[in-house]
C-alpha cells in the first residue's frame, strides 16, 4: 500500500492508500467534495511515490558498497598471497603495490560512503 494525497481543482484535500496494479490506480477516485475524477491526479501521485521509491534503494545501496569493499579487500590479500610465493624481486615489487593499492581502493570506497 502506498499513500496518496491529491489536491483536487475545487481547493479539497484528501488522501487514501492505494496498492497500485501496474504502476496505476485498479479504480476510479473522484473528490468527496465537489466529485471531480481525481484518478489521473492519483495516477501522477502513485508515480512520483513509486519513482522515489526507486531512485533510494538505501540497503541495496549499501549492499553494493560492501560487496565493492570486500572485493578490494580480497583482491588485495590475493595480491599479497601471490607476492609471498614469487621469487623475483620486481613482480613482488609489482604484487605488493597492486595490493596496497586494492586495500587502499577498499578504504577509500567505506570512508567516501560515510
Ligand atoms: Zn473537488
Amino acid at each position: 500500500m502506498i499513500p496518496v494525497k491529491i489536491q483536487c481543482g475545487c481547493g479539497q484535500r484528501y488522501a487514501f492508500e492505494i496498492e497500485p496494479v501496474g504502476g496505476r490506480m485498479s479504480s476510479s477516485v473522484a473528490c468527496p467534495v465537489c466529485g471531480a475524477d481525481g484518478t489521473s491526479a492519483a495516477n501522477e501521485a502513485i508515480a512520483f511515490t513509486l519513482s522515489v521509491q526507486l531512485s533510494q534503494p538505501r540497503s541495496s545501496r549499501e549492499m553494493v558498497m560492501l560487496l565493492a569493499v570486500l572485493g578490494c579487500l580480497v583482491a588485495g590479500l590475493a595480491g599479497v598471497v601471490k607476492a609471498l610465493n614469487m621469487t623475483g624481486g620486481f613482480d613482488v615489487l609489482l604484487c605488493l603495490l597492486g595490493a596496497i593499492g586494492a586495500f587502499g581502493l577498499a578504504l577509500c570506497v567505506y570512508f567516501w560512503r560515510r
